[in-house]
């Protein structure tokens, strides 16, 4: 090649693709990734989010599943330095539910018609291998519901265990893919390991959920992509991208509540990039924006996991009053995403990577 070729293509790696060519490539390699993170004009983020919802409406219709969400304890034996329920934050009122508690509630949340108990804490040993797995065997063999742990980075063989007493689905976040991040928010823990459990749960034929969080200090764009990234390589069937919210009494305090439009437009770069996954609309967009979490439906999430943990944390639990109120706010959350033009979906919501087989 002459030295007005080998030009000609140094000058063509170096121009910037515009949002309507990178949308329009079959593969996004990391840096379309970023320059679509990094949108700031309008019609091109009109583009972004107009590509990524249909995608969504390709792979998922247009339904959107609720999971339940059991919060059953708020312990936990971490101190994620973001996070309101380290370890060290003794501001917050623990509860924990007993394991007949958690079994009685998920019955009756399954009577009201929901497909998926998704079960949640903090890392919290006091549910030993044992009690975890009772609790899923009694919901299996008592509700024709899907049950998703979502309690943390345990031991492998307590993965293998669950996996045997029913669990479907295992969601696990790594909230950052850089190493040197996540020792800065973790102490006790390391990514390479958590990227392990991630692997393992997937072999034990678990469907996997994973995220990050955004707008956490120190976080740059690149590091989102590389989530996303991330993501893609552990093949997951669920992914979570959750803002990052200051609380009260943790290290991160007094830093700013991440930006929507960096969420929305994370949410919507995953749905193009990784397509065939379920995608969480998580409440606490609902704390950085008032709808935030319907926002994110038209942009390309289809999971909504609405927030009963009023109705949840304590011992009033499996009263009449708070049952009812757990079916209004349902009943209310269902007539807003109806609103939107959505269906709520009555399937059990399997990972859309085995629909087929399995729903
Ligand atoms: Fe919070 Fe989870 Fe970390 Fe516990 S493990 S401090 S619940 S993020």
């Amino acid at each position: 090649m002459d030295v007005v070729g080998k030009f000609y293509i140094s000058i063509k790696k170096k121009m910037k693709l515009s949002t309507e060519e990178i949308l329009s490539k079959e593969i996004l390699n990391r840096d379309d990734i970023i320059s679509l993170l990094k949108i700031t004009d309008e019609s091109d983020l009109e583009m972004l989010f107009n590509a990524a919802n249909e995608i969504r409406e390709k792979y998922c219709g247009n339904e959107i599943h609720i999971r339940a969400v059991i919060e059953f304890s708020n312990y936990c034996e971490e101190n994620c330095s973001y996070c309101e329920l380290r370890e060290d934050n003794f501001s917050v009122k623990r509860y924990r539910l007993d394991a007949d508690e958690i079994i009685e509630t998920a019955k009756k949340i399954s009577n009201m018609g929901f497909r998926t108990i998704y079960l949640q804490s903090g890392e919290d040993s006091y549910y030993d291998t044992d009690i975890i797995a009772y609790i899923i065997y009694s919901i299996k063999q008592s509700t024709d519901a899907a049950v998703t742990l979502n309690i943390g980075q345990r031991n492998f063989e307590d993965y293998k265990t669950w996996k045997i007493a029913g669990a479907d689905r295992y969601f696990l976040k790594f909230h950052t893919s850089n190493s040197v991040l996540y020792s800065m928010y973790h102490k006790k823990k390391n990514l390479f390991e958590k990227i392990n459990h991630l692997k393992y749960l997937k072999r034990l034929g678990y469907q996997i959920g994973t995220g990050n969080i955004i707008g956490i200090p120190h976080q740059t764009i690149e590091d989102i992509a590389d989530d996303i990234l991330l993501c893609q390589e552990l093949d997951v069937d669920m992914a979570s991208f959750t803002p990052f919210i200051p609380h009260p009494f943790t290290p991160f305090q007094n830093k700013p509540k991440a930006d929507l439009g960096l969420v929305y437009k994370t949410i919507a770069v995953a749905r193009i990039l990784l397509k065939n996954i379920h995608v969480h609309a998580c409440n606490s967009l609902e704390e950085v924006e008032k709808n935030g979490r319907e926002g994110a439906l038209k942009i390309g999430a289809n999971i909504i996991i609405p927030d009963f943990s009023t109705e949840t944390n304590n011992k009033l639990l499996l009263h009449p009053s708070r049952i009812k109120k757990m079916l209004e706010n349902t009943e209310f959350i269902s007539s807003k995403i109806e609103l939107l033009g959505f269906k709520i979906a009555t399937s059990k919501g399997n990972s859309l990577k085995l629909k087929a087989l399995m729903d």
